[in-house]
């Protein structure tokens, strides 16, 4: 196994590395960081999770404790492009962090604060600069930065710079930066769109790949629930409230969703804080924040927020939509298992959205196990399907508002310990067996498990007969 120490990366990069207690290199790593020393452009086809923001950062940075010098006024020897702030704001971090041995100015440019202060930092010249596309491009625009000086370029996750529509950004960038440099290019796929991206701006590249999109991480313990889209709520309230939750990100399809989940888990006395567009930067990075120390155990957010996320020791996904795009999917799953852990993805797929399931199923090439519910929160599957909901709907009732905290809460943490150690047999009474049973037998166990009445465990809460305020199915 190689160590870092034989790849070749500068002095303070290594002791910096090894004060972050990191010890072996990951595929990626090993594989790019010796071939990126040359001064090579590279290909990465990975995503997040395999380490590969250390595989750009750790020689970039090793290429400047090379050849230090002061940064000239308005330019930026090293420029990374990232699509989302979170992601832009995770990298730099990276850079602080890797670079924490060096004499570094790192600056972030992204969209959605006043540019006063990127500005001035910009004017004095900076080391590494971490930029979304379109206000990198602003900036240029206003000449407060010139990318002339530029040495080194990374378009990170560029298929996700391409869905947000950046590509024509990014192709004014790139020509602004001269051609005598190092340029990388990271992307979880590679569409055709990217790959003509590649062979415009990049060189004669070398290509890695670790794991494709494809193929989600084999750590993660998926498991999903066919539930009633009124019983989300609730089921998500007791398995947030399960032992071995230490911490989780929920995702919704919609902003006004996330927030409405925070209510909802206020409610149910489980604190967790949004994160997504509607938010300004402080509010992002608070969040974000609280998260990461664990003093909000629980993140609600959106796909677009999440992207950057990269938060260790997150324990679990819970997808209380599901995404309409299946790549989404994985891209959520990757959040947990993250650093060579383990991790759980549980997903709620409500009657409108079992096309997604499919689909999604079909991308990662298999079923994935269901989770039987008692018949409250079970859905019937012999209902017909609704198509996807891209539009607004409202089942509401039964979401458990005012029922007692902690009732039930731990039962359902018994349902993913079974999950996560993939044993059958279920409890008395409970929806059990992750074995990915066809949709017939599982309806037919929740039927009969429903007769069990009281004790139901992990959704099998008993029915209120108090109707909930009117919850829809986060829309
Ligand atoms: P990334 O794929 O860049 O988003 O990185 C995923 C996570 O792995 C981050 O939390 C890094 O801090 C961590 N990481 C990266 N490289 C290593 C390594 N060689 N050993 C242990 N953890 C690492």
């Amino acid at each position: 196994m190689t160590q870092f120490t034989e790849l070749g990366l500068a002095e303070p990069v290594l002791k910096a590395i090894a004060a972050e207690g990191y010890t072996k290199p990951t595929p990626i790593q090993e594989q790019a960081i010796p071939t990126l020393l040359t001064g090579r452009d590279l290909v990465g086809i990975a995503q997040t999770g395999t380490g590969k923001t250390a595989a750009f950062v750790l020689p970039l940075l090793s290429r400047l404790a090379a050849n230090p010098g002061r940064p000239v006024s308005k330019m930026a020897r090293i420029l990374i492009l990232a699509p989302t702030r979170e992601l832009a704001a995770q990298i730099a971090e990276s850079v602080r962090v890797y670079g924490s041995q060096m004499k570094l100015t790192t600056t972030i440019v992204v969209g959605g604060v006043k540019p006063g202060g990127q500005v001035r930092a910009l004017a004095r010249g900076v080391d590494v600069l971490v930029a979304t596309p379109g206000r990198l491009l602003d900036h240029m625009e206003t000449g407060a930065v010139k990318l002339s000086g530029t040495e080194a370029v990374v378009l990170d996750e560029a298929d996700q710079m391409m869905d947000m529509g950046f590509l024509p950004a990014i192709r004014k960038v790139m020509k602004a930066i001269p051609t005598r440099r190092q340029t990388l290019l990271f992307s979880a796929t590679m569409p055709k769109e990217i790959r003509a991206l590649a062979n415009d701006f990049l060189n004669d590249p070398a290509e890695v790949a670790v794991a494709t999109v494809s193929k989600p991480a084999e750590r993660i313990d998926q498991a999903v629930y066919m539930v009633k889209g009124d019983a989300k709520p609730r089921l998500l309230a007791e398995l947030l409230s399960a032992d071995d939750m230490d911490r989780a990100i929920v995702f919704t399809r919609t902003k006004h969703g996330a927030d409405k989940v925070v209510r909802y888990l206020a409610n149910e006395g489980l604190y967790a804080e949004a994160i997504h567009g509607n938010k300004s930067q402080n509010q992002r990075i608070r969040a974000l924040d609280n998260f990461k120390k664990g003093k909000a155990p629980i993140l609600v957010a959106t796909d677009i927020a999440a992207r950057g996320i990269d938060v260790d020791g997150v324990s679990h996904v819970v997808n209380m939509d599901m995404p309409n795009l299946p790549e989404s999917y994985v891209h959520r799953i990757g959040r947990t298992a993250r650093a060579g852990k383990s991790g759980i993805a549980l997903s709620f797929v409500g009657n409108d959205e079992r096309g997604y399931l499919r689909d999604i199923e079909k991308l990662i090439g298999r079923k994935i196990d269901r989770i039987e519910l008692a018949e409250d929160m079970a859905l019937d599957l012999s209902l017909p399907e609704e198509p996807g909901p891209h539009t607004k709907q409202s089942r509401g009732g039964g979401g458990g508002r005012g029922r007692s905290q902690g009732g039930g809460h731990r039962q359902g943490g018994q349902s993913q310990n079974r999950n996560r150690s993939g044993g059958g047999g279920g409890g008395k009474g409970s929806r059990s067996k992750p074995g990915g049973s066809r949709d017939g037998g599982d309806r037919s166990a929740a039927r009969s498990e429903s007769a069990g009445g009281g004790s139901r465990q992990g959704g099998g809460q008993k029915r209120r007969s108090k109707p909930n305020k009117s919850w829809s199915p986060v829309s």
